[in-house]
């Protein structure tokens, strides 16, 4: 038996990180170490329906979500009340939320969207302006902020001193160089998915979209079904 290991995961919206990492999050699970998933936002922009009211469509997401967390066995999940879409102009306070909750958690790896993805493929998830928006809040928090007693001394005087991440995983990342094989929880992941159900209900193959990401993810590793991530070692 290791010993458990801290992970918070800090993404935008419910689905995104068990889309990306579901799989390794189960992984972790298993293995003993606790992971504490923290969304940004509730989502509440997520929805082709003019009828519904984003009020509406928050708390169906978060009802989604925690779904799909007691599949993948997550211990903690935590909704921040920033509003899908508007993490970009949300600035200071996005910062000063990344840099608390790190140094409240003081985690041993930090999950997070690569703020850097979108060149060359500029593929849709990285255009998003949320995943961009807290990817540099939260590298940036890890590199600087966090461990940095002149940032935020209200946060020490409050008993969470300055903290150093020593490691964080990129998703949605065109750099990936690290790779978890998710052969033994990729059912697991697919189920996870289904729960989401306002993103997938009526999705035609959801098993096939994330088998086709998982391939493409590990092929450059020879590993048939992976998340891919990108590595970071602040020091
Ligand atoms: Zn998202």
């Amino acid at each position: 038996m290791t010993t458990p290991r801290r992970v918070l995961i800090m993404t935008a919206h419910p689905d995104d990180a068990d889309i990306m990492a579901g799989g390794t999050v189960a992984r972790w699970i298993d293995e003993g170490h606790e992971v504490h998933s923290v969304m940004f936002t509730r989502g509440d922009k997520g929805h082709d329906d003019p009828g519904m009211t984003p009020e509406q469509v928050a708390a169906m997401r978060e009802v989604e979500q925690r779904s799909a967390a007691a599949i993948l066995g997550v211990q903690r999940l935590t909704f921040l009340d920033f509003k899908d879409g508007e993490l970009a102009w949300a600035g200071p306070a996005l910062a000063e939320a990344a840099t608390r909750l790190i140094r409240e958690e003081r985690p041993d790896t930090i999950v997070t969207h690569d703020p850097y993805g979108g060149a060359p493929t500029y593929r849709v998830p990285q255009l998003h302006p949320d995943h961009r928006a807290i990817g540099y809040a939260v590298v940036e928090a890890c590199y600087f902020r966090a461990p940095g007693p002149l940032y935020y001394p209200v946060h020490a005087a409050a008993g969470f001193a300055p903290y150093r991440v020593r490691e964080i995983l990129l998703i949605m990342s065109d750099h990936a160089d690290h790779v978890v094989d998710i052969a033994s929880t990729f059912a697991l992941k697919v189920q996870a998915v289904r729960a989401h159900a306002t993103q997938f209900g009526n999705h035609p193959d959801v098993e096939g979209f994330l088998r086709g990401l998982a391939t493409r993810a590990g092929a450059p590793f020879n590993t048939p079904l992976a998340e891919g991530f990108k590595r970071l070692t602040p020091s």
